[in-house]
């Protein structure tokens, strides 16, 4: 088994992240379903390991922060998944069809700060207080929402 957190290291330096292919070579399918607008996504059990499902309907960027914050419980709380967890638009478990009673606000909050770390990695973004949110933003494939808050603005 891959470590992820060396797959994340040398997948670390480009631009945007390329988060499908540190998924891809930790060895876990991801695929994209359209679902309803409720819905993030999901991480369930397949054959002994898990696959991420993202919604295909969300925007590009929201589909990468997803994809992360799945990644993140399988990273993180893979002794919780049982069968998997499904994400709500604001990533928690309520609300979907696949309802985990295991994976609590805590952990959804661990999911959601591995994600943005692995998105906008703080060493990437040490240099640069002068560009606008909106520039960071379009240079690292993620919501201006999301880079305002990595950047505390
Ligand atoms: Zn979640």
């Amino acid at each position: 088994m891959v470590d992820p957190m060396t797959v994340i290291a040398q997948h670390w330096n480009s631009t945007p992240v390329p988060i499908e292919a540190i998924i891809r070579d930790i060895g876990l399918p991801l695929s994209y379903e359209p679902m309803d607008d409720n819905i993030s996504g999901y991480i369930e059990r397949q054959n002994g390991s898990y696959r991420i499902v993202v919604n295909s309907s969300h925007a590009p960027t929201r589909q990468r922060f997803t994809a992360a914050h799945e990644l993140g419980h399988y990273i993180y709380h893979r002794d919780l998944l049982g069968e998997g967890v499904g994400d709500n638009r604001a990533y928690r478990t309520e609300g979907t069809d696949r309802p985990n009673l295991n994976i609590r606000p805590i952990h959804e909050r661990q999911a959601n700060s591995f994600a943005a770390n692995v998105l906008m990695p703080r060493h990437r973004l040490s240099d640069v207080a002068e560009q606008s949110t909106a520039a960071l933003a379009a240079r690292f494939a993620v919501s201006q929402a999301a880079m305002k808050i990595r950047l505390g603005r």
